[in-house]
C-alpha cells in the first residue's frame, strides 16, 4: 500500500489523502508532513504533534504530549515534549530522554504516574506502590513508607525477582509480593500499580459488585479477602493474573498491570471512575443489571467469552 500524501485544504487545514486525492478518514490537522518510514508527523488543532500511519491511526504516546516531532529516520524521530524534554521516540511509540539508560527512563516514568495516582485521589499519605521489571528481571519499585506524590526518580529502589533489596537506601514496598507474584506470572506486563482508590474500596465494603454493570470498562474480579502487606495477597490475585489485567483487593485497594506504567494508570483511573459511578448509581435505587445477552456482547466484545 502506498502512502498517502499531505494535502492542504481550501480552509486551510491538512488532510492525509488517498492516490485519488480522498481524504483518508475525517481528521483534519494544522500541519502534516510527509511520509518517512511508514509514519507521518501532524499537528493537531490543539497544536501538539504525533505520528500517523497510513490508515491515520496515531502512535500511541503513553500520556505524553509533545511540542514538535521530526520524520522518522533509522526507526527513530526526534522529539520534544510539552515539558521541553529533548529526544526520541520509536516505532511503539516509546520516549526516550536524550541520553537517557532504560532504567532512568523508568525511574521517570513510575515517579510521574506516582504524582498523578496522588493527585487524582487514588492514593494519599503514604499509601499505594507501583514497579517496572527491568531488562534483567529484577524489579525498580518503590520504598517502604514513601509518599507518592512526592516521590523522587532517586527514590525507587532494586529489587531481586525474590524481593531481596539489590540497590537503595530503603526496604522495597511491603506489598512487593504482590509485585513479584504479577511480575513473575505475566511476562506480557512490564509494570505494576497498586492504589487505595477510595471509590473501588467503598464498593468492596459495602458488598457492591462491578460485575454487574460492566460499563465501558472490562469486568472486575474481586479477590478473596487478604491481609494487607502480608503472604496473603499473592495467592488472592493468582486466580485472576492470567484472564484480567486488574483486581480489587476487598477492604484494601486495587492493583493492575500492564505493559507500561502509563497503561496500569489508565486501568487504575478507569476502574475507579467505573466504582464511583456505580456507587452513584446505587444511591439513587436498585441498578438494573445487563441481560444476559448484553453480558456475553459485552465479555465477546472484550475477548473474555471464555468467562460467559
Ligand atoms: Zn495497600
Amino acid at each position: 500500500m502506498s502512502n498517502p500524501d499531505p494535502l492542504r485544504l481550501p480552509d486551510g487545514s491538512w488532510a492525509l489523502v488517498d492516490r485519488e486525492g480522498h481524504p483518508i478518514g475525517p481528521v483534519r490537522y494544522r500541519a502534516a508532513s510527509a511520509f518517512s518510514e511508514g509514519l507521518a508527523v501532524v499537528h493537531r488543532r490543539d497544536g501538539s504533534a504525533v505520528l500517523v500511519d497510513p490508515v491515520g491511526h496515531e502512535l500511541p504516546t503513553h500520556g505524553l504530549r509533545f511540542q514538535w516531532i521530526l520524520p522518522m529516520r533509522g526507526g527513530t524521530a526526534p522529539a520534544c515534549t510539552t515539558d521541553g524534554e529533548t529526544g526520541s521516540i520509536d516505532r511503539h511509540g516509546q520516549f526516550s530522554g536524550d541520553g537517557e539508560d532504560p532504567e532512568w527512563r523508568a525511574r521517570r516514568e513510575l515517579t510521574r504516574v506516582s504524582h498523578l495516582l496522588y493527585q487524582r485521589g487514588y492514593n494519599a499519605s503514604i499509601d499505594g506502590n507501583v514497579s517496572w521489571r527491568l531488562d534483567d528481571g529484577s524489579l525498580l519499585i518503590t520504598p517502604t513508607g514513601v509518599h507518592l506524590g512526592f516521590l523522587r526518580p532517586e527514590d525507587l529502589v532494586v529489587v531481586r525477582p525474590d524481593g531481596s533489596l539489590l540497590r537503595g537506601e530503603r526496604a522495597p514496598t511491603s506489598e512487593y509480593r504482590l509485585h513479584v507474584e504479577l511480575h513473575r506470572t505475566r511476562p506480557d506486563c512490564r509494570s505494576v500499580i497498586h492504589a487505595h482508590s477510595p471509590y473501588a474500596i467503598a464498593a468492596s465494603i459495602a458488598g457492591v459488585s462491578l460485575q454487574e454493570t460492566y460499563m465501558s470498562v472490562a469486568p472486575v474480579p474481586t479477590t478473596a479477602y487478604a491481609r494487607i502487606s502480608s503472604e496473603q495477597s499473592p495467592v488472592a490475585v493468582r486466580p485472576f493474573v492470567e484472564d484480567y489485567n486488574w483486581a480489587i483487593l476487598p477492604r484494601h485497594g486495587v492493583v493492575a498491570w500492564a505493559a507500561n506504567a502509563w497503561d496500569a494508570f489508565l486501568r487504575v483511573e478507569g476502574l475507579e471512575n467505573c466504582a464511583k459511578t456505580v456507587l452513584a448509581a446505587r444511591s439513587c435505587g436498585p441498578i438494573e443489571p445487563l441481560s444476559p445477552d448484553q453480558r456475553i456482547e459485552l465479555l465477546t466484545f472484550w475477548g473474555l467469552e471464555h468467562l460467559t
